[in-house]
């Protein structure tokens, strides 16, 4: 067996402020809600509640940020992965328009939040932009771009001298831009929702991992690992890709797959003007999307996916600095400082999921890789839910928890798929 990889910290882990101490928690308490998981759901569900003087204590397992919210690659996206059109085809015109009303304010939430708060989080807000790699994908850019136009957000179908100009790659067909989406430090923005989650009244544990979910008397009661309990009224479970066997037949409802970034130092004046020079990030039309941007000082960063299992060496990430040099030929000689991953949950259906299997136990999961602004939307919409307990409040609908048929076969499944979706996605062209 090869010896366990050093991970390096993550490039957000290098250059975040300090966090807020989270000590664990070390004696029994009662409160009106516990929030199990500090990452962006959890930590907008708890600030959202201590604002409306919910007693609220929040347990995450190591450190809020430590899962996806302090991993992924800061990219500020409003929306799902499905169409306006699609979505109110899928779920009718009334719920299917407000669902699409509160996909499309996601960013909103994000960049209202930093500024009500005056968080120090390293941001920029000059758009997303998502670069179509076949025509066919053009095409469905192009539809994209109208619809949410037509919806009256700020976005525009590019042509691929456009999307050359702006993104600093002939890599693709055409793309649109989604002016309402950004970038942020991702790790900053979870510990700085820690921070004003606190100060608004919510008590926080880091290392309390949650080990047993109870109900008792019309309570719950809420374990750590330490054997300290937390008696609640209500739980609101938001695990995410880190979740384990609290909650029956939950983690076998999602494929958690890796997701790997890599990251340069600082890039020279000259190369920095020659990539994404307008501060918009980017993802791609992929199965196996690549993202990309620079950070807020001038590191470029790439990611998408990987081995399904942890890494074990730096060549894991070999296949990214791969597609660094075909798409951006003057990053060739520069070295790479950082190499990263975490996890994603995907369902089913590619839309998130949220459970109630028993009174009072909410579960938010499954994000496709979208949550910065997703999660931090419905931290407040779970928050308006347990405080009120009008199923109005929130965008999707309650579904039973459905395992994956074979789940206990995704590895090898998610494996097969990926090694599929490489051929038929098509290789990254080198430049010309
Ligand atoms: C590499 C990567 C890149 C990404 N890039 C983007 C991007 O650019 N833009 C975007 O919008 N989204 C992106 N995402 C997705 C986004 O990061 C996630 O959707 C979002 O952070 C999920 O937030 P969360 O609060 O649901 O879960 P998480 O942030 O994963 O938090 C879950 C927390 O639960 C804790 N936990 C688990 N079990 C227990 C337990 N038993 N007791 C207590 N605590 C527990 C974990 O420690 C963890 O901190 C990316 C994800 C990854 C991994």
């Amino acid at each position: 067996m090869s010896a366990p990889f050093p991970l390096a910290p993550s490039l957000w882990a290098a250059t975040a402020p300090a966090a807020l101490p989270t000590p664990p928690i070390a004696e029994p308490a009662t409160a009106d809600v516990c929030v199990i998981g500090g990452g962006y759901a959890g930590l907008s569900t708890a600030l959202h509640l201590a604002e409306r003087g919910v007693r609220t204590i929040l347990l995450e397992a190591r450190e809020p940020g430590w899962g996806g919210s302090g991993r992924n690659g800061g990219q500020v996206i409003p929306g799902l992965k499905y169409d306006p059109d699609e979505l109110e085809a899928m779920f009718g015109q009334e719920r299917g328009g407000r669902l699409v009303a509160f996909a499309g304010a996601t960013a909103d939430a994000v960049f209202d939040l930093i500024a009500k708060h005056k968080m120090d989080v390293p941001h920029v807000r000059e758009g997303w932009i998502q670069g179509a790699h076949t025509p066919a994908s053009a095409r469905t850019v192009a539809a994209r771009a109208a619809q949410w136009e037509k919806r009256g957000a700020s976005a525009a179908f590019l042509d691929k001298a456009e999307t050359e100009r702006h993104l600093g790659t002939r890599q693709y067909e055409a793309s649109w831009i989604d002016r309402r989406g950004g970038a942020i430090q991702p790790l900053a923005y979870a510990r700085e929702l820690a921070r004003v989650a606190v100060a608004a009244g919510a008590t926080i544990h880091g290392d309390s991992p949650v080990a047993s979910l109870a109900r008792r008397d019309g309570r719950w009661i809420v374990t750590t690992r330490q054997g300290i309990s937390v008696t609640a009224d209500q739980v609101v479970l938001c695990t995410n890709g880190y979740t384990g066997d609290l909650v029956p037949k939950l983690r076998q409802s999602i494929i958690a797959p890796n997701s790997f970034q890599i990251a340069t130092e600082p890039l020279s004046d000259n190369i920095r003007k020659s990539i994404l020079p307008f501060g918009q990030v980017s993802s791609d039309t992929r199965q196996l999307l690549l993202y990309f941007r620079l950070d807020h000082e001038g590191r470029f960063l790439i990611g998408g996916r990987g081995p399904f299992r942890e890494p074990t060496s730096a060549a894991d990430w070999s296949h990214l600095e791969r597609v660094v040099e075909k798409m951006f030929p003057q990053l060739k000689s520069v070295p790479i400082a950082y190499r990263w991953c975490g996890r994603v949950a995907l369902t089913r259906d590619f839309l998130p999921h949220l459970h109630e299997p028993e009174p009072g136990l909410v579960i938010d999961i499954g994000c496709m890789g979208r949550g910065v602004g997703l999660q931090t939307a419905m931290g407040a919409r779970l928050a308006d839910y347990v405080a009120t307990r009008n199923r109005d409040a929130l965008p999707f609908p309650v579904l039973p928890i459905k395992p994956l048929p074979l789940h206990p076969l995704h590895k090898a499944y998610v494996s097969a798929i990926i090694a599929w979706y490489r051929l038929t996605d098509g290789g990254v062209k080198a430049a010309a």
